[in-house]
């Protein structure tokens, strides 16, 4: 089956009680069982509720693996991959990655003992050199958040096997219509679906996939043991949204690309992150190994004060200021006060996410409306 088939068909199958062809909401948490032990598959709904079931049957088909384990939140699928772990071990993580991400290794897992370092892996030799022998898990996040750098999935996974290390990609901003890192040698998969997933900014779920058996034995253990799963309302909703993400997405990365060529030629701007822009430094791994360069820009000012962008981001209508990203509607932000404030900013600069820098998530309305609106809220600048 292809992907454009899959996001409506995969795992999916009209409810057989009743022949509905949208997946039922089982807004249940027990069933009734014939005799003790003899139910239908389903006996409490932390371990195990229908609607989930199918989201997840359908996420696995999506992201070419063969389980996948939905949670409460990106950052609830987060806390559980690093479960796997124990104390004593590290984290080996991409240094230009989700702020949230950031948060939960530092203060939630290392005072438990599970440290994390923070490292470029823009060139897999040197990223090679800092692994040590505490190190039990490579995190990956490409594209990059804010920079839109791309990691080569392949090399990096290939040296993480040569070392044994487990490997897990964030990835949430390419979503699997662009790249299906499990096709890359990655062991994990990781979704934020809040994003591209669900695609319309109403749910809060996140997701691992794997085609590791064992991998995903302990990761249900977890899910069930833990218990932060997700609601059957928003495992129907970001089920309704994958219906369209392949339209949605193909539609993003065509007015992503002609907002980037136009933030290219303005005076005012004075870098333009899109891995989609030949002058890009990983254009040619983005072509390697996505199939289309996603619907995320940045780009800062020449004058390069927190002041300027803050300019604009009043002076913008189509484009919202707010958090988050991946819906229909297109959204502005300001890493640096935004979703990176709870990066230090000495993390910040190194990385080049500067006080001007800029983050649009591009959504489906009219690409000449966005940039027009743009055009005249960057007018207010100077
Ligand atoms: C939003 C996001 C997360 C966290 O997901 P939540 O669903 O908000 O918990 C993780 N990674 C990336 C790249 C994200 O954008």
């Amino acid at each position: 089956m292809k992907f454009n088939t899959k996001v409506i068909h995969a795992g999916i199958e009209p409810d057989p009680s009743t022949g509905a062809i949208m997946t039922p909401i089982f807004q249940t948490t027990t069933y009734v069982q014939a005799a003790p032990g003899d139910h239908k598959g389903y006996e409490y709904a932390r371990a195990r509720n229908p609607t989930r079931t199918v989201l997840e049957n359908n996420l696995a088909a999506l992201e070419n693996g063969t389980q996948a384990i939905a949670f409460g939140s990106g950052l609830a699928a987060l806390d559980a991959v690093i479960k796997l772990l124990k104390p004593g071990d590290e984290i080996l993580s991409t240094d230009d990655l989700y702020g949230g991400s950031f948060r939960l290794m530092k203060r939630i897992f290392e005072p438990l003992g599970i440290t994390s370092r923070f490292v470029s892996m823009l060139d897999p030799a040197v990223f090679e050199a800092q692994i040590k022998p505490e190190t039990k898990l490579i995190w990956i996040e490409t594209p990059t958040n804010p920079m839109l750098n791309i990691i080569d999935i392949e090399a990096i996974t290939g040296i993480a096997r040569k070392h044994s290390i487990m490997t897990c990609v964030d990835n949430t901003f390419a979503s699997p219509y662009l790249q299906t890192p499990l096709d890359l040698g990655a062991d994990l998969v990781l979704h934020s679906a809040t994003k591209y997933l669900g695609g319309h900014s109403d749910s809060i779920l996140g997701a691992v996939v794997t085609k590791n058996q064992e991998l995903a034995d302990r990761l249900r253990f977890i899910q069930n043991a833990s218990g932060a799963i997700p609601g059957p309302m928003d495992c129907f909703l970001i089920l309704r949204g994958i219906k369209t993400l392949h339209l949605r997405v193909q539609r993003a990365c065509e007015n992503a690309a002609q907002i980037a060529a136009w933030l290219l030629n303005h005076p005012a701007v004075a870098n333009v992150y899109y891995p989609g822009l030949p002058s890009h430094p990983s254009h040619d791994i983005a072509k390697k190994q996505m199939r289309g360069f996603g619907g995320m820009v940045s780009f800062d000012f020449k004058t390069d004060t927190t002041e300027s962008a803050h300019q604009v981001l009043k002076n913008t209508k189509l484009f919202s200021l707010a958090e988050s990203l991946g819906g229909v509607e297109s959204l502005i932000g300001h890493p640096a006060t935004m979703t990176h404030g709870s990066l230090p900013r000495e993390q910040r600069q190194k990385i080049g996410l500067t006080d001007s820098l800029i983050r649009v998530s591009v959504g489906v309305e009219d690409s000449d409306d966005l940039i027009a609106d743009l055009e005249k809220a960057f007018s207010s600048l100077n």
